[in-house]
């Protein structure tokens, strides 16, 4: 049974991340790479990475963090049909993505580097819309109110002034 404790430890620490990114304390790039680390330090333990970016997960993009509005697109590349990952093994590597999702405008910009002859980004967007076994295309348009179904907590700490 794995771990989900250290799931929700990362979530809180990208929690945190993306607040600080939202203040400008922080730049884009190294709240990425603090992101990203968050989701492989579940490795740590027996722990799930999609846990640790739950709190941005459905509704910020994992290139440009930017908050997506709520209905519009957020492309996840694991939806992406497997004979096109096949060629494309280490695509979230390639992408340097903080979270699995990409709005289409991120899409639209990165995406047409890894199209070849059978692809192109339209028929890459509409193989994930026509999914139906994938709702996760478009944003919740607000983070998780909750920590993978436990409270926040309200303690409070000098670094959240
Ligand atoms: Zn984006």
């Amino acid at each position: 049974m794995s771990c989900h404790d250290i799931g929700r430890g990362m979530n809180y620490v990208v929690r945190r991340t993306i607040t600080l990114y939202d203040r400008h304390e922080i730049a884009l790039e190294p709240a990425k790479k603090i992101i990203a680390s968050c989701e492989s330090a579940v490795n740590w333990c027996d722990g799930n990475g999609y846990e640790a970016i739950d709190y941005i997960l459905k509704c910020r993009c994992g290139k440009c963090l930017k908050l997506v509005p709520k209905g519009e697109k957020l492309y996840s590349i694991y939806d992406l049909l497997y004979k096109f990952r096949d060629n494309h093994p280490n695509l979230d590597e390639e992408l340097e993505l903080a979270s699995h999702g990409l709005c289409e405008e991120c899409f639209d910009r990165f995406m047409p580097e890894f199209c070849d002859g059978e692809w192109d980004v339209e028929s890459l967007k509409k193989s994930i819309e026509d999914d139906k076994c994938s709702n996760s295309f478009l944003s919740e348009g607000e983070h998780q109110s909750n920590n993978n179904g436990c409270s926040w907590g309200k303690d409070k700490y000098w670094y959240e002034l």
